[in-house]
């Protein structure tokens, strides 16, 4: 990497020039397998295959950083934009490094080439007089001094019918309808709450229309000597089918490249106009001659991956952009574009936080290779794909473990047997009363070979990389049977110059399969090239010139008699029934889910030491123990509202129904009815302590409040009381007396106001509390000193004296 930066790779005449780039990932997120699948993956299994195939191919990509959406985001974590760009361009470069990408440069849109570049097109652009000024109509908020994006405005949907009073300005999550700002009834500001007026402000349009003619054109030659895949063809002619219109290329907002226009000084590039040319800024941040990369269509091609989403970006505005310059772009020559990969029973979703993301991937101890693996085999090339984690388990174990893993080992772990065995490590001789073009199955099985190498040479070339691992596949799956068919472990005893020219065969193979999956799973070439004993640059060339295609059609030659190989290892480990098992419930529910699960773990954790620290009763320690629990995040909730019992929403609960969770031994869930129209579901750690009939049909006090958190797939959606002894061997509800209201708030005599609609579990409120909840002496429920009380009573429990409760 070091290396490449010194002496950054330029096109040179008379070679084949690659130019790949990836969609640029928008910076505020961190990316989920479907993102990583359908740009930055794919793209980097092309540009592996372009430099195994010895064309001078760089690969170039960075994160998208300008825009609202992280304006917004920079407003809701109150810090600048450029921190948050900071912050996640480091979270997406470490995922893509997890994954294996192999970028020439990965950059960001946030640099001062991006400014340079971007400003002289727009220059051009403007003088050829492709630029045409309008008026729109957006809402000003006067207390934020500000433009307000669409997503900085909240307010009344307009559909007739829907009327939802939290609809976004640019869409209603409701309906589903797209919205205009404007069209919001009761617009408010989604920073300060007042309500924005409707104010005209002046911008800048890229005149489409006018530069139709030389789009048309761009499109009929490229689609065809690029082939473009028919999705790419489709969304691009449906554009024009509805007519290009003039489209707005700048924005009220500070975060982005200033527009350099005397008129429009206060403005910035709008994203769609600014992103694409981070394609071009990002290469300048990787060589100063980038414009041999960039303004040389003659000698380079340029390849584009992306999300179908994407596809207008690249096939219409960008060429658009470009074009309007009237200068030499390389224009793209190829778009490979994917449809969706879903999650389980949905749809990936960063702003949802569903499904496995980058960050996750690396989390779970499954190996590298075998996400790239699987995510390619199920890369969605024509449609939608499925994620599913029995699919993933299906796919190591049957194709990974069973055929590629089994393959190399049995080869290689047979050549390392010691002599009388085996070869002793070492590479056998071809006695000369053998040879492979008079051995009918070696023959015939070097003879598919040399066919699927010529089909995988042919999808590659494509860019069909699901059909090119599938080749690789066979290969491997042909080299099983030519196992099976030879018999060479009976050959060994009973031939064994034929069993020399099987195994050799076979290492030949094995050497080839580690070539052709380096693309898709460069760990694993790495591993194999070990146990073969050999150094990676010593791999196979596919370039045409070398005339190492040729030299496959004679697999026993692939590697020289005598080499001694490494020492064989199992390349896949088999994933368990359990394993999937725990994976499915772990990454279920939504991101966001799943922190507040591993929030209240760690609650639980505090709440276990506080215990072990604090066996006496005095209330001296517990206070302070309170307080060191709450210090540190004291300072930073200054604003809050003070930490108070009241906050708790504790009801009176009858749990209608209990039994054991189906997914784990220690959990009851219960149906509890706290008053409402409908009972709630709630999973609590019992069953060691209370048996399942003494569950059914009993008051109970319920913690209503808590954040709902998924316990092994039930949500639980609140949390009843229970008290324990000093050394938590004995657990017991904490009861309200029999003819207090189901329904009812308990409340605490002395402590008056309403409770928090939800508690925020960053806040840590019950957490504090908790500390403070306990039984006395005489077996009463207590805040402090102050008895938990319900109109018909105090709560007690039926023995714990001087107990915790929670
Ligand atoms: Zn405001
Ligand atoms: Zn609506």
């Amino acid at each position: 990497m070091t290396e490449d930066r010194k002496a950054p790779k330029l096109p040179v005449e008379g070679k084949r020039n690659v130019l790949i780039t990836s969609a640029l990932p928008y910076v505020n997120n961190v990316p989920h397998l479907g993102n990583i699948i359908g740009c930055v993956l794919s793209a980097d299994v092309f540009a592996r295959y372009c430099r195994l195939r010895g064309y001078n191919a760089i690969y170039i990509c960075g994160t998208d950083e300008y825009g609202t959406a992280t304006e917004t985001k920079a407003l809701e974590e109150n810090c600048s934009p450029k921190e948050i760009c900071d912050k996640y361009h480091a979270i997406h470069k470490e995922v893509y490094d997890w994954f294996n990408i192999s970028f020439d440069e990965f950059g960001r849109t946030s640099s001062p080439e991006q400014t340079e570049v971007c400003q002289a097109i727009f220059k051009k652009v403007h003088e050829n007089n492709w630029l045409s000024e309008d008026t729109l109509q957006q809402l000003y908020c006067d207390t934020c001094k500000r433009f307000l994006a669409d997503r900085l405005v909240e307010g009344t949907c307009p559909i007739p019918g829907c009327e939802y009073d939290s609809a976004r300005g640019d869409q209603c999550e409701n309906c589903g309808n797209l919205l205009n700002p404007t069209e919001l009834k009761i617009p408010k500001c989604k920073v300060c709450r007042n309500s924005p007026r409707i104010c005209d402000t002046d911008h800048l349009f890229l005149e489409l229309p006018l530069l139709e003619d030389k789009l048309q054109k761009y499109i009929n030659e490229m689609s065809v000597v690029g082939s473009w895949s028919q999705n790419a063809i489709q969304t691009t002619n449906s554009w024009f089918k509805m007519g290009l219109k003039k489209r707005c290329i700048t924005r009220d907002l500070k975060w982005g490249v200033p527009v350099p226009h005397e008129k429009y000084s206060d403005k910035v590039f709008y994203v769609w106009f600014d992103a694409p040319i981070g394609y071009i800024s990002i290469t300048a941040g990787y060589t100063r001659d980038w414009e041999k990369w960039w303004k040389n269509p003659e000698n380079v091609e340029l390849f584009q991956f992306m999300g179908k989403d994407n596809v207008p970006f690249h096939t219409v505005m960008f060429p658009s952009t470009l074009l309007g310059t009237g200068q030499n772009w390389t224009l793209m020559k190829t778009i490979s574009v994917t449809e969706y990969l879903n999650y389980e029973a949905g749809k990936f979703s960063k702003s949802k936080g569903i499904g496995v993301f980058g960050n996750d991937a690396k989390d779970t101890n499954i190996p590298v290779e075998v996400w790239r693996y699987y995510l390619l085999t199920n890369r969605p090339e024509v449609s939608d794909t499925l994620f599913t984690w029995s699919d993933l388990q299906a796919k190591l174990n049957t194709e990974l473990l069973n055929n590629l893993g089994n393959f190399v080992n049995r080869v290689l772990s047979f050549i390392a047997k010691p002599a009388g065995q085996g070869y002793d490590s070492i590479i056998p001789t071809v006695p000369d009363d053998v040879s492979g073009d008079s051995h009918d199955p070696t023959k015939k099985f070097a003879n598919k070979v040399a066919a699927y190498m010529e089909q995988y040479i042919e999808s590659m070339e494509k860019v069909k990389l699901k059909q090119g691992l599938k080749i690789a596949m066979s290969i491997s799956g042909e080299g099983n049977a030519y196992l099976q068919e030879t018999e060479f472990w009976r050959l060994y005893k009973q031939n064994l110059s034929l069993c020399s020219l099987v195994m050799k065969t076979a290492a030949g193979i094995v050497y080839l399969l580690a070539c052709l999956l380096e693309p898709f799973m460069p760990s694993f070439s790495l591993e194999v090239f070990k146990q073969l004993n050999l150094s990676v640059d010593t791999h196979l060339s596919l370039s045409d010139d070398k005339g190492d295609v040729d030299r496959v059609k004679r697999p026993w030659d692939l590697l020289s008699a005598g080499h001694k190989i490494g020492t064989p290892k199992p390349l896949f480990r088999e994933l368990k029934d359990e394993e999937v098992e725990i994976f499915r419930k772990k990454f279920e529910g939504s991101q966001a889910d799943r922190v507040v699960r591993a929030e209240a773990e760690a609650a639980e954790n505090v709440a276990e030491q506080l215990k072990k620290t604090k066996v006496s009763d005095g209330t001296e320690k517990k206070k302070t123990a309170a307080k060191a629990s709450s210090s540190g995040t004291k300072n930073k909730a200054a604003a809050e509202p003070e930490i108070t019992i009241t906050r708790l929403d504790i009801r009176v609960g009858l749990i209608k129904k209990a039994e054991k969770h189906p997914d784990a031994d220690s959990l009851y869930v219960e149906e509890i009815d706290v008053g409402e129209e409908q009972t709630r579901t709630v999973v609590s750690g019992l069953v060691k302590y209370i048996p399942l009939d003494e569950m059914q049909n009993r008051k109970v006090c319920v913690l209503c409040n808590l954040k709902p958190a998924t316990m092994r797939g039930i949500k639980s959606q609140a949390m009843v009381l229970a008290a324990s002894n000093a050394d938590h061997t004995k657990v017991e509800l904490v009861e309200p007396p029999s003819s207090a209201l189901v329904g009812e708030r308990i409340t605490f005599p002395g402590y008056e106001g309403n409770p928090d609609e939800l508690l925020n579990p960053k806040k840590k409120v019950w957490e504090t509390l908790q500390v403070d909840l306990h039984t006395n002496e005489k077996l009463e429920a207590c805040y402090k000193d102050i008895p938990l009380t319900t109109s018909a009573g105090i709560c007690t429990v039926p023995s714990i004296g001087n107990g915790t409760i929670r």
